[in-house]
């Protein structure tokens, strides 16, 4: 071949190359705007954040608190569901309510945002209803504890029985207005029996024991009250302390300590279901 020939085959693949490489180029400027639109793109991402706009003002019409920014609402979202699974202690005081030690005990549990049982004894509700609707009024829940605090009363004839857990939980339920509910039953000391488990049962009351007795009745020093606790605490437990039927000071003071206590063990205060 002469040289002219290879010049010209030269400048035909030179010319071709440059057709192809340019058409590449015009394809892929085609098809770059809709790989990277989204973050590129102004009109798109002026778009995008106006769509973001509505979602955060949307927020608030679904519930959500503050809904300012949807970042920090799905954060709340987060630290919502995890409480709910988070292990649970009941909290439950017995025989009072009393002038001395029930506000101190509302006191604590307010600070801590815990609700508690109160197994109140009928005649201390009738003494003190100011009392029971103080409980009342925190989404506490009430407890028929009696009206005399009366541990033989799962001996007595069925028909008294039903009429002495009646007169109780009427007491107690009309210490406060508007009347409220009381769903359970606690037998005094625990002297519970078949019969009173079916006739708590069948006034349309639960059985509500313990599995944490802290023993506090018997005044032991606010340590072993403490310590009772922390070494018998599990998940669904439920606390056995006594707002009345003595003085309370060290049930107090162990509130006081356990409280913080549990909730850095991740415990979330709760009513027995
Ligand atoms: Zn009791």
């Amino acid at each position: 071949m002469s040289p002219p020939y290879i010049y010209r085959w030269a400048g035909l693949l030179t010319t071709v190359g440059l057709i192809v490489g340019v058409a590449a180029v015009v394809l892929s400027d085609v098809r770059a705007p809709t790989v990277l639109a989204t973050s590129q793109d102004p009109a798109i991402a002026a778009a995008a954040g106006e769509l973001q706009g509505r979602q955060a003002e949307d927020a608030p019409a679904r519930g959500v608190p503050g809904g300012a920014r949807p970042a920090i609402t799905a954060s709340r979202l987060t630290v919502t569901s995890t409480t709910t699974e988070r292990p649970t202690v009941a909290l439950t005081f017995d025989d009072g309510p009393t002038p001395e030690y029930t506000p101190q005990v509302l006191e604590l549990l307010a600070q801590y945002e815990a609700p508690a049982t109160f197994c109140m004894v009928g005649n201390q509700a009738a003494a003190h209803p100011d009392l029971v609707q103080r409980v009342a009024a925190r989404k506490n829940r009430l407890c028929d504890h009696t009206m005399t605090h009366d541990a033989g009363v799962g001996m007595y004839d069925p028909d008294l029985m039903s009429r002495q857990l009646d007169t109780s939980r009427t007491s107690l339920a009309t210490a406060v207005d508007p009347a409220a509910s009381v769903d359970y039953f606690r037998a005094p000391e625990g002297a519970w029996t078949p019969a009173l488990d079916e006739v708590s049962a069948r006034t349309g009351m639960r059985p509500l024991g313990w599995s944490v007795d802290t023993l506090d009745w018997s005044r032991p020093g606010v340590a072993a009250i403490v310590a009772s606790v922390q070494q018998s605490v599990h998940p669904g437990a439920i606390i056995l302390f006594h707002d009345g039927g003595g003085p309370r000071e060290q049930t107090v003071e162990a509130l006081r300590q356990l409280l913080p206590c549990l909730q850095d063990q991740g415990y979330a205060f709760t009513l027995p279901t």
